[in-house]
């Protein structure tokens, strides 16, 4: 099986053909400015010549929400173009081949369950960086429903009294424990400001830096074990830059045991790195 594998970002867009779901190629380039699908099909196929004429499918996977009716956002402003956008719909008029488009995190969250050694029916897979986004398998499927929006488990509410959350809630996980809520409480407590890989870095011996990572890792935890308690999950991968970052995901774990047991769940690294997205595209048509 060959697929063309589209990865599309607000402000970059990855290709890549994938052979027997191996990656071969890749290449990159700015997410083009298009007032509307065709265009922008037009652009990603232009990009994608050399490998058109080889592949029996068109694997999408792109920011945003994916319905039938095309992708579109909770945020509007983190979106290239008008929504509902038909972009798969476009692909396959203009390429001849069949298209399947999924929302970024849950063509990654379906990529690591794929890649779980041990096969198990319920998984969530949780990624911990910028943002907080995720997917989720049930019963061995991905489960996306009907507007795309399963898996957004970033925007959980796990503290009523909590900071305000840019989806509009307050006290999502996401405004509490992603990369960017980790900065802006860096950013209040040290003088002259430091990056979060030196928070981390400096956590061992630093009470304050401890503290900051720490509320990010219990969030994180409460979020499992919410998993847990609703899906009764087998596992839960965890990944992003601050999900893979020096001890966290020791930190989730140890704080996962402290909970009951019955909510008390496995989380295990993810596998794939920043071409998770591309490779769980083109896994839509793996089996
Ligand atoms: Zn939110």
């Amino acid at each position: 099986m060959r697929t063309l594998a589209i990865d599309i970002g607000g402000t970059k867009i990855a290709v890549g053909l994938v052979i027997d779901g191996q990656l071969t190629s890749r290449e990159q380039f700015s997410t083009p400015v298009a007032n509307n699908a065709e265009d922008f099909a037009q652009q990603i196929l232009t990009r994608s010549q050399q490998w058109l004429e080889l592949v029996d499918s068109i694997g999408v996977s792109t920011t945003g929400l994916v319905s039938k009716a095309g992708i579109s956002a909770i945020n509007p402003d983190t979106l290239a173009f008008p929504t509902p956008f038909p972009l798969a719909d476009c692909l396959q008029q203009q390429s001849g081949k069949p298209v399947a488009m999924l929302n970024d995190a849950q063509a990654a969250a379906w990529y690591e369950y794929k890649m779980l050694d041990d096969k198990v029916d319920n998984m969530a897979f949780i990624t911990v960086s910028t943002g907080v986004g995720g997917g989720i398998v049930i019963n061995r499927q991905l489960h996306k429903g009907n507007v795309g929006l399963a898996g957004h488990i970033g925007h959980s509410v796990i503290d009523s009294q909590g900071p305000t959350c840019g989806c509009g809630q307050t006290g999502c996980v996401e405004a509490i424990a992603s990369g960017t809520a980790i900065k802006k409480a860096s950013d209040a407590c040290f003088s002259p400001p430091i990056s979060n890989i030196e928070l981390f870095e400096i956590a061992s011996h630093n009470p304050q830096a401890e503290a900051i990572i720490d509320r990010s890792a219990n969030a994180i935890a409460t979020l499992c074990c919410n998993l847990k308690a609703t899906l009764d999950l087998d596992i839960i991968v965890l990944g992003g830059g601050i999900g893979l970052a020096l001890g966290y995901l020791d930190r989730v774990n140890q704080l996962i045991r402290q909970r009951p047991q019955a909510f008390q769940i496995s989380v295990v690294p993810a596998q794939g790195d920043y071409d998770a997205c591309l490779l769980g595209a083109a896994y839509q048509f793996k089996d």
